[in-house]
């Protein structure tokens, strides 16, 4: 509404809103909600949540809201651009599509007709990783990844390998029916509008809400209880849970040994080479010992009896533990008291304590039961549904800490001892999720699997169950840029991004030639220890004169910092203006009660020379006579473009990126011929798809036969096992085996002792690297930052009125702290890490710990980027912790250099920073330091940086 239809407090309800209503999906943060764009004389006017779409159910965010100014923005590139000046430089010719194209494929052929290893394709917030994903097979590289080794791998590797799913995207809360909810960390960015939908729920219901986190913000700041816990010491808080649990008796012993290998036996023979692995039959089949027939069983036999605790003697005479009494063992070890993890995480014991019985009184004294009959894997009819509310949320809090892996581990394991998942009330599974624990995927890329104009024969991200998974060669080199699934990060399920431009430009392993990034800000905000990044893109070979990384191509629809450092801009359009498809196949927007998958469209044309990104790459694919998109005759496979792609590419028969309206006649669900007028149906239908799971499939997906049986039929599983939660993960002993001298594939020395230590196949806490390897005394402080609700990494706060909400981030710290330090607010600081320091205004608030600092992230820009005044307060007094985070850890012995990074997973450790402050002198006019040069303009979008953006006016002249 606007102001001249208000007339003397009369709302003028006749004006006509729009000319048109199309349907489509958000692209502002990574949930994906449905939205309806108004459109009035061919321009967006207004936008809201679609009522009907399974993910936001109408809600819409201020992000959501704001993606007029997104795609209004002066930020937006307007045509391909050639670098004419040094890299940095920012000096660029336009140049036609045309032209572009030409180049990128002569830049890539070149590659791919020579050694198809030296292209990495990375991309960043990419939600068509399926489709990049299928292009940088058929391209042959074995470089490929998207931004998950960023943020999320942690999660998502920590509960694929536990229980065959993970929060967000694979599992949520049961919202309606949880009674007592525990949210770790931040979690704003990968879970906005579904957990605030939820949390109102609970609110509504009088559920609790107990936030952990170092700082009282976000979702945490409506939570009934917040523990300011010190960050990266999550896990050691869970050990103390899963200690009182275990203390006190309350863990479903029978849940146990039904969903759960607490009762297979590992092999107890310390120095044997199949110490710590399970016994099994000749068949395979892990073994367990059963009490009633003491006697060792297959494990999976349905009415076995069997002991938890207890050594027994094997059939060929060696011994056998279940690997519960080995968890019991750890977990309740005395130093996982309350009272001995009270000084480190900052939690008092009897907070643990009371917190533990809390949990145990929501599962087991509020149990819920619904009159659901269900039928089991091995045929017992069930008449009710049983469930434990207590539900659990993490994402990045606990993720991108270089312990999150175990951390997160331990977090499914007390889910699983309290017996609440996929349960009503506990966390719920969304297809095509659970998998396979865990998932049979392996990594491809081995000596071998690289051949010149040859696809790559399979997927590039994986789950290794052995070294002999591992992309090395002969003497443990990695074989991937990002060294991801090697012995520097065997689980490396999402690659290691953040490693790849210092990798490339030290060639370690080896150099490359083109590095090809789309929507990846890595001159910037999207990387740690910027300066020494911006190095490695600009540095040159001394001998040839040569960049060291000599190509740099990058798409991306705004004037972000990463332009500037790019031999080759193409740009893309704005999420409204293209296809795109958001599959099953990929990353999905599914609800607990049925798969879902959606679409974009373009609700309007571009006016600009750009094009999508993914309709780029096919094209591409197809001028590089890469298989997957060219036919035998050498003709387009896709010439319809990315909609075409959409429509009739099958993964395998009858399974391609839409699930919904399959078939000729569009009647199939998942599995079934392409169908002509798929689009035309999801656009119909506002733009997504769901299918509907009947009652009896929505509960125990893992162990539900009607569930694994339709599953299978829908490709989502290879086969109808039931899936058994690995407590006790047999993979990472195989790895830790292979550090203490045994089978053929072993670790260089210099990995041993890393792999020893951290492929436990029990979690456990240790502390954050980082920590252990500056002085404490020195970097006494924790440095986080912390995701803002209105803001998505650097679009946000690009954005004209997502900017009018922060435009510079302060650094916040406890009044009492500020107090000791004598800082006092808006003071300026500065922030010293072991690798730099950051000067930065203050904020001092209540709600955080007392050891730790934070911000919000990538408020920070650089001057001249993103369509922004030079004096803009982002580029003033914004500043980016990212500049004090180091991208290698320190030397170990023998001089070699480890990533920043979770040893297990490879995640990015972008909460490990440890940091001094002190007040800074006091200056007329302070701004934020380090300041670089200012990027160039590009001027290049319509009225590049004005300084006032009116949108709407045009409609109020109009009325
Ligand atoms: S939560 Fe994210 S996807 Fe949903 S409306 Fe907000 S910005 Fe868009």
């Amino acid at each position: 509404m606007v102001l001249s239809e208000v007339r003397n407090d009369r709302v003028d309800t006749s004006v006509k809103p729009a000319d048109e209503i199309k349907t489509t999906t958000c692209y502002m943060c990574a949930c994906r909600c449905g939205i309806r764009v108004y459109l009035r004389d061919g321009k967006v006017r207004y936008i809201e949540g679609n009522r009907d779409h399974p993910v936001n159910k109408g809600v819409l965010c201020g992000k959501g809201s704001a993606g007029i100014m997104q795609h209004y923005s002066p930020a937006r590139l307007d045509a391909p651009l050639l670098r004419v000046g040094p890299r940095g430089s920012g000096e660029f010719k336009k140049i036609s599509w045309e032209e572009a194209l030409d180049i990128a494929t002569a830049w890539l052929g070149r590659v791919r007709t020579t050694n198809p290893s030296r292209l990495a394709f990375f991309t960043g917030r990419d939600q068509s990783q399926s489709l990049t994903g299928w292009w940088a097979i058929q391209f042959g590289t074995p470089n490929y990844a998207a931004h998950g080794g960023f943020c999320s791998v942690n999660m998502a590797a920590a509960g694929l390998y536990t229980f065959g799913g993970s929060f967000w995207e694979f599992g949520e809360p049961d919202w309606d029916l949880t009674r007592y909810f525990v949210l770790f960390g931040v979690a704003e960015d990968h879970g906005s509008n579904p957990i605030k939908i939820g949390l109102g729920k609970l609110k509504k219901r009088g559920a609790k809400v107990l936030a952990i986190n170092p700082v009282r913000t976000g979702y945490g700041a409506v939570a009934d209880e917040w523990l300011g816990i010190k960050p990266g010491t999550d896990g050691l808080l869970v050990a103390a849970l899963i200690y009182e649990l275990l203390r006190t008796n309350q863990v479903d012993l029978d849940y146990l040994v039904r969903y759960t290998n607490a009762h297979w036996l590992v092999i107890d023979e310390p120095g044997a080479a199949d110490h710590g692995l399970f016994a099994r039959d000749g068949e395979g089949r892990p073994l367990a010992w059963d009490s009633r027939s003491r006697t060792v069983l297959s494990a999976d036999e349905p009415e076995i009896g069997p002991a938890l605790s207890g050594r027994f003697s094997l059939p060929d005479g060696r011994k056998g533990v279940p690997s519960f009494e080995l968890l019991v063992k750890r977990f309740l070890s005395p130093q996982h008291a309350p009272d001995a993890v009270a000084a480190e995480t900052g939690i008092a014991a009897n907070t643990i304590r009371r917190i533990a019985a809390e949990l145990a009184h929501a599962a087991f004294k509020e149990e819920i039961r619904l009159d659901i009959p269900w039928t089991d894997w091995a045929g017992r009819r069930h008449e009710q549904m049983i469930g434990r509310p207590v539900s659990m949320h993490a994402m990045r809090g606990i993720s991108a800490h270089s312990n999150g892996f175990h951390t997160a581990r331990m977090i499914h394991i007390l889910q699983i001892l309290l017996g609440s998942i996929d349960c009503p009330g506990g966390f719920r599974y969304k297809p095509p999720y659970p998998k396979c624990i865990p998932p049979r995927l392996k990594p491809r890329g081995k000596p071998g699997h690289v051949t010149r104009n040859e696809p790559l024969g399979g997927p590039h991200l994986g789950f290794p169950t052995s070294p002999a998974d591992l992309l090395i060669d002969d003497d443990g080199k990695p074989q991937r840029i990002d060294k991801a699934f090697s012995w520097d990060a065997p689980l490396a399920a999402h690659g290691l991004m953040h490693a790849v431009i210092t990798n490339a430009a030290l060639a370690d392993p080896y150099p490359i030639d083109v590095l090809f990034m789309y929507m990846a800000n890595m001159a910037w905000n999207s990387t740690m220890n910027t300066p020494a990044i911006l190095q490695h893109l600009t540095a040159k070979d001394e001998k040839t004169g040569e960049y060291k990384i000599p190509k740099v191509i990058y798409a991306d629809a705004y004037h972000s910092e990463m332009v500037s450092y790019s031999d080759l801009v193409l740009p893309d359009t704005t999420y409204l203006e293209r296809w795109d498809c958001i599959s099953l196949l990929d990353r999905p927007i599914s609800e607990p009660d049925g798969p879902a998958d959606a679409i974009r469209h373009p609700v309007v044309e571009p006016d600009r020379d750009v094009r999508g990104f993914q309709g780029v790459l096919i094209d591409l694919g197809w001028r590089l006579g890469l298989p997957g998109f060219t036919h035998a005759d050498g003709s387009r496979r896709y010439p319809g473009g990315y909609p075409d792609y959409i429509v009739n590419h099958q993964r395998m028969p009858g399974v391609g990126p839409l699930a919904g309206w399959r078939g000729k006649d569009g009647s199939a669900f998942a599995v079934g011929d392409p169908n002509t007028r798929k689009l035309a149906r999801y656009v119909a239908h506002g733009g997504f798809n769901v299918h509907h799971l009947t009652e009896h499939m929505r509960y125990s997906k893992h162990a539900n036969r009607d569930y694994l049986e339709w599953a299978v039929d829908k490709s989502f599983l290879g086969d109808d096992n039931h899936l058994v939660f690995q407590l006790y993960v047999e993979a990472l002993q195989r790895f830790r085996l292979a550090a203490e001298g045994h089978g053929a594939i072993q670790p260089p020395d210099h990995h041993r002792q890393r792999i020893a230590t951290y492929f436990d196949p029990l979690p456990f806490w240790y502390p954050p690297l980082e920590g252990t390897m500056v002085a404490a005394e020195k970097y006494p402080m924790y440095a986080i930052t912390q995701r803002p609700m209105h803001m998505y990494h650097s679009w946000g706060s690009q954005n004209a009125w997502l900017r009018q909400i922060t435009a510079q981030n302060r650094l916040y710290m406890a009044r009492e702290k500020g107090r000791q330090l004598g800082i006092a607010d808006d003071d300026w600081v500065w922030i010293t890490s072991n690798i730099g320091r950051v000067k930065a205004q203050v904020k001092l608030m209540e709600g955080v710990n007392p050891d730790t600092v934070w911000t919000w992230n990538a408020i920070g820009k650089r001057a001249g980027a993103w369509g922004l005044d030079r004096e803009a307060p982002e580029a003033t007094k914004g500043f980016l912790l990212n500049h004090l985070i180091a991208e290698l850890l320190p030397e170990r012995e023998g001089g070699y250099r480890y990533s920043n990074s979770d040893p297990v997973t490879g995640q990015a450790a972008w909460y490990d920073l440890r940091v001094a402050i002190e007040k800074a002198p006091a200056e007329n006019d302070p701004r934020a330091e380090p300041r670089f040069e200012p990027l160039k303009p590009l001027g290049t979008g319509k009225d590049a940086r004005v300084g006032v953006l009116a949108f709407g006016r045009e409609f109020r002249d109009r009325t």
